[in-house]
């Protein structure tokens, strides 16, 4: 499309289109200049903004399924959270590099909790017309980080959008013979997958570990949570890190970087790649930024006490 379309001028001059659903690039409105509702930073030459698709909510088995009782009920009250469950965040990081404006994931449209799917309606309120996203990458092809691809009567959201996921991702989850190949328990997941990924195959590019998506950003592999998931690195004066889900919680997993996440696909896998990506974070002095963390959920990795905090931007 057209970069006269929609200005590539910073997100925080965009107009607010409060409430309106726009399909199409929209001038505007003159004399309307109001800060987006979610929040901005820039990083090197790229504007991030984290922008909310609503939340989650956990069961204390899946966020840690490790835990003992007592512990995992303290720590969902941290999470304000019940004895039982924990509302997380889902936060789609949306970058603007010159003409490019850049989602990492769809969120999950109407394909998971009926908290989530509102990334649509807030990149209005923030000024963005879906139509006017050049670029979508995808950490991985779970529910809650893909199920934002396809309305429910089949058409794409971002229906201007060149689309990105690891070639593993793409190999796993498209597998013909999943029934056959995968536990029952990934069935529904590899469907919703394949419904995503198929319904943007011929705007789709497979990526490699280290491929850019565009000058200065470009995809680490970070697998276990799914074997093909990646982080997203942002050149800048230090990298950003984007982490999806190999870290899925700010306070958990770096607290207990030693405890298993419910829902990773190989669960020792994800456990080690969350180890490398924390330290490699915390001895880097990286910026980083996940997806189901508090939101708007960036800040730098301390060390402390054999474990880890998250220090806000
Ligand atoms: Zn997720």
């Amino acid at each position: 499309m057209s970069s006269s379309a929609v200005s590539p001028s910073s997100l925080s001059r965009r107009s607010m289109l409060v409430g309106m659903a726009a399909t199409l690039p929209l001038p505007l409105p003159p004399g309307r200049v109001a800060a987006t509702p979610f929040p901005t930073f820039r990083h090197g030459a790229f504007e991030i903004t984290v922008v909310s698709d609503g939340y989650l909510t956990l069961t204390g088995d899946i966020l840690m399924p490790d835990a003992a009782p007592d512990v995992r009920r303290r720590m969902l009250g941290r999470l304000a959270g019940n004895g039982a469950t924990a509302p997380v965040a889902a936060n789609v990081p949306l970058i603007q590099a010159g003409d490019e404006l850049i989602l990492i994931d769809t969120g999950a449209g109407t394909h998971f909790q009926q908290s989530t799917g509102r990334l649509a309606r807030n990149l209005s309120m923030a000024g963005i017309p879906r139509a006017a996203i050049t670029k979508v990458v995808f950490t991985h092809a779970h529910p809650d980080h893909s199920g934002g691809t396809v309305t429910p009567d089949g058409r794409l959201l971002f229906p201007n959008a060149r689309y990105y996921v690891s070639r593993s991702e793409w190999d796993f989850w498209t597998d013909p013979g999943f029934e056959v190949h995968m536990p029952p328990a990934l069935h529904d997941f590899a469907r919703g997958a394949q419904r995503d990924l198929f319904a943007v195959e011929e705007r789709l590019t497979r990526l490699a570990p280290g491929d850019e998506v565009l000058p200065g950003v470009r995809i680490v592999a970070t697998p276990g949570h799914t074997p093909g998931h990646v982080s997203v690195e942002i050149d800048g004066p230090e990298p950003l890190l984007i982490v999806g889900d190999a870290c899925t919680n700010d306070l958990i997993f770096f607290e207990h970087p030693e405890w298993h996440f419910g829902f990773d696909t190989d669960r020792d896998l994800a456990l080690k790649t969350r180890r490398v990506l924390l330290d490699r974070a915390a001895t880097e002095k990286l910026k980083v930024l996940g997806y189901h963390w508090s939101h708007p959920g960036a800040g730098y990795v301390e060390r402390r006490n054999g474990a880890y905090r998250l220090v806000r931007t």
